[in-house]
């Protein structure tokens, strides 16, 4: 039985999955508006001034250090691990390994035939692991796994002078403060904290890591589409190799603009900490409900896990939000727990989140929740 939440519980909004994920109504009506952009040449004035303004709202909302490039390309983050294997890896890469995400791209460097087996750091699933010096010239973690919930440091590991530290900030960019002095790329898509569409990837790149790929591209075979020192000769011209997703790109600018407005990156920051505060807090007070990633200095504030104890189905519990316009906290697929996952992304209204709780704990006083 599909049981209905009364009106006054329910979130303005009921879009909180890890991404996709919400993207906020006003850009989608800007998009909607956008017929001098939409359907035009992406070499051409209009979407090169769009493609260098977020390059500009980007390096301003990180703070990029003197001489750090945003470089993009399309197919997004797992295309990204590609390319840097391709790029950036000269022969051997160092991972930290805690869920399904890092474990992409150390799974990419070990596959590739032309290097070293990677040094592997790992450690369970709602715990982390940051990789140690050893011979490695590329150090590689995820600053947010995704999967588990799971925060990392963003901070260079001793002993790696000459070695290229490679941060995936996909889900955590935007939403999570870092310092980019400690990385020499930090990448992302933008269908996360930014509230795009996917499709794109951005970096970060520092002198260091451009760099290594001219060397190692110019070395190398390496195919264009994961070349990325084509990449950055293009991004430096405002465009792309091949034809972006234009949608992709305005509804970027749109969130930037928007964060820009608001406060930049202290605002973005504080706003998922607010909401992931008040999911942990709920939590922690619930005698059904615990937090997954136990070390409360590890909670990721963009990316709330849940467990929830054996007399409660979380599916069950998932599948009933659903049906009420709340969608997407299903755990990760492949984590295979008794869990709801909480995006508490930078759109997110931190009062949505407060909502959702409520509605989580109105359907657990029902008898049967079963759908
Ligand atoms: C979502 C995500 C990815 C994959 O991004 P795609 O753009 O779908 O390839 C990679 N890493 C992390 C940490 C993510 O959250």
């Amino acid at each position: 039985m599909t049981l209905r939440l009364p009106a006054h519980l329910l979130p303005a909004d009921g879009r909180f999955g890890s991404g996709p994920t919400k993207i906020r109504r006003e850009a989608l009506e800007a998009l909607g508006r956008a017929s001098d952009l939409m359907g035009t040449s992406h070499r051409q004035a209009p979407v090169k001034s769009l493609v260098r303004r977020i390059k500009e709202q980007l390096a301003a909302l990180h703070g990029a250090p003197e001489g750090y490039e945003v470089v993009l390309g399309n197919g997004g983050s797992t295309l990204f691990w590609d390319a840097a294997v391709s790029s950036l890896i000269d022969q051997r890469s160092a991972h930290g390994v805690y869920g399904e995400f890092s474990r992409k791209f150390a799974t990419a460097s070990a596959r590739a035939p032309f290097l070293a087996s990677p040094a592997i750091s790992e450690a369970e699933p709602g715990s982390i692991a940051l990789p140690t010096a050893t011979d490695a010239d590329v150090y590689a973690w995820a600053q947010n796994e995704t999967s588990t919930g799971a925060a990392a440091p963003v901070v260079r590991p001793n002993g790696t002078e000459g070695a290229l530290v490679v941060v995936d900030a996909t889900s955590a960019a935007g939403g999570m403060e870092a310092d980019l002095s400690q990385t020499d790329v930090y990448y992302f898509a933008p269908q996360k904290n930014y509230s795009s569409d996917g499709g794109l990837w951005l970096a970060f790149c520092s002198p260091a890591a451009l760099e290594r790929s001219a060397r190692i591209t110019a070395e190398r075979w390496v195919p264009d589409t994961l070349n990325l020192t084509v990449a950055a000769t293009n991004s430096a011209a405002d465009q792309t190799l091949n034809t972006p997703a234009l949608g992709t790109l305005f509804l970027l600018d749109q969130q930037l603009r928007w964060m820009l407005d608001q406060g930049g990156m202290s605002f973005a920051a504080g706003r998922t900490r607010a909401s992931s505060q008040t999911v942990y807090e709920w939590a922690e007070g619930h005698e059904l409900a615990t937090p997954f990633v136990t070390d409360p200095a590890l909670r990721s504030q963009v990316v709330c896990t849940i467990d929830f104890s054996d007399e409660v189905d979380a599916a069950a519990l998932a599948r009933q939000l659903r049906a009420n316009g709340i969608v997407d906290v299903e755990p990760y697929r492949k984590l295979g727990r008794n869990q709801l996952r909480i995006a508490c992304f930078t759109s997110i209204d931190p009062e949505d989140v407060a909502q959702l709780t409520r509605c989580i704990d109105w359907l657990l006083e029902q008898p049967d929740l079963e759908a």
